[in-house]
């Protein structure tokens, strides 16, 4: 054995002996660890159904699981989601929507709603056959889309798409009139079911800022307005979503039939200026951890990393933190001082560390490499207790790094990006782990998950 390793993570609640064997498993295979609380992420979801009112208030809620649940896996926080109240499922590419289908979440669970596709390649025969709903928003879409139906027998299940102001994707006002003509036409020949109007969003989530607030204001005029639109078409769709997290959280007369959050799932504001998490009573779910590599020795003015861009200020201890850019830590949160040779200090991601004397906020030294970057610990290593094959963490769900407990918003900030897409970033290469499953998830669930993969 070696010597005591000391462990800045929060301490883990494993469920069994297999759990715990599971955990050492993966420290073996890899030097990080991605911790995903599924009992967090059923409470965010249980906590924002309560917001759009309750299981019966008429606002059903989506759980927004894209990019692979924004890093946090697809399947496990799906079923987080459906535990939480959850009764429709949303993912921008079909391929996902696919994949929750064949894990075994069936159309008598949840409605799946799929966004984004090149209309002339998309898997339309695929998604209709599997019950997923599919969003139209340009005419060759709405073509392929009915052709697909018409081949298979079988009814697509459409929502239209409005762009009320985002700019990306939906039908405008000038080129809805079309729209309309072929939706009522496919509609008439029954390869077509108008489930839903739906738009997106472009700010709200800066409820702060006059100037925002009125632009989502017409954003949701427009909406009304295309809504007018297929009434009078005869095209009334059964149900009308255009609510986010953010606009979940802040705006109710907008929760419509349905909302679809995705960051608060995770536990998450989706914006700093909004907030912290705490304050919406929501909790992330992720934590990313790390074991030390080697802790060293160095020099006053001894340079780290690449390109010098930081100096050691005295003589110190500095530790390897064996994640990279290639395990999606951002480069932009790499930390530079005065005195290497960008002559100006930029702050990098903060890491917490245990002390013997309690933890520590250090951050990234010099710039953030391939596999690994460079922690100054601003001291020396054997006072501090600190040893390879320590624990440290690099955001979990604490108060912030004022308080040595460090967020995503935290590493946000550092890397000049938003929480989504440092969660989004982090490569399969790190294992993801999953905390009370056993707890959160009905008994039957647990057969859909990697079973090395639970705490
Ligand atoms: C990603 C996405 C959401 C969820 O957004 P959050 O800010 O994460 O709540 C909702 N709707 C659409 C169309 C999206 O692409």
């Amino acid at each position: 054995m070696g010597v005591m390793t000391l462990n800045a993570a929060p301490r883990l609640e494993f469920s069994s002996e297999l759990g715990e064997s599971n955990y050492k498993r993966a420290c073996r295979e890899y030097p990080g660890q991605v911790l995903v609380d599924l009992a967090v992420m059923k409470r965010n979801m249980e906590h924002l159904v309560d917001v759009c009112g309750g299981a019966h208030s008429g606002t059903a809620v989506m759980g927004v699981v894209k990019a692979d649940a924004y890093g946090h896996g697809l399947i496990p926080s799906a079923l987080a989601a459906l535990a939480g109240g959850a009764t429709w499922l949303g993912t921008a590419q079909p391929r996902e929507a696919l994949l929750l289908r064949k894990a075994g979440i069936g159309p008598d669970r949840c409605h799946i709603l799929t966004w984004l596709y090149n209309g002339t390649a998309a898997p339309f025969e695929d998604l209709i056959a599997s019950d997923i709903d599919i969003s139209v928003g340009s005419l060759a879409g709405i073509e392929a889309l009915a052709a697909a139906a018409r081949k298979l027998g079988k009814t697509a299940r459409v929502h239209v798409k409005v762009d009320t102001g985002f700019g990306r994707n939906g039908f405008t006002p000038e080129a809805f009139d079309d729209a309309l003509d072929l939706l009522g036409r496919f509609k008439a020949e029954g390869a077509i079911e108008i489930i839903g109007q739906w738009s997106h969003l472009a700010v709200a989530d800066m409820p702060k800022q006059p100037v925002f607030v009125s632009s989502t204001d017409r954003q949701i005029a427009n909406f009304e307005e295309f809504s007018l639109r297929m009434h009078e078409a005869g095209l009334s769709p059964q149900i009308r979503h255009l609510a986010n997290t953010a606009a979940t959280l802040t705006r109710p007369a907008i929760h419509y039939d349905l909302t679809r959050p995705g960051i608060g799932l995770y536990g998450y504001e989706p914006d700093p200026s909004m907030g912290t998490p705490s304050k919406y009573a929501l909790t992330p779910a992720m934590s990313l951890q790390a074991q030390l590599a080697t802790v060293k020795h160095l020099e006053a003015g001894h340079g780290i990393s690449y390109g010098r861009t930081y100096l050691t200020e005295q003589e110190t201890s500095a530790a390897v933190m064996p994640l990279g850019y290639a395990d999606g830590i951002h480069r932009s949160a790499s930390g530079s001082d005065v005195e290497g040779s960008l002559g100006q200090e930029h702050l990098g991601g903060p890491i917490r560390v245990m002390t013997t004397a309690g933890p520590r906020l250090v951050r990234v030294s010099g710039r953030v490499c391939m596999d690994q970057c460079v922690l100054d610990l601003h001291g020396d290593a054997d006072q501090l207790g600190v040893h390879e094959g320590d624990t440290v963490l690099l955001f979990g769900p604490g108060r912030g790094e004022e308080q040595c407990e460090p967020t995503a918003d935290d590493w946000a900030r550092a890397a000049g990006t938003i929480c989504y897409e440092i969660f989004t970033c982090l490569r399969s290469r790190i294992p993801r782990l999953y905390l009370h499953a056993q707890t959160a998830l009905p008994a039957q669930d647990l057969g859909m998950l990697d079973p090395r993969s639970l705490l």
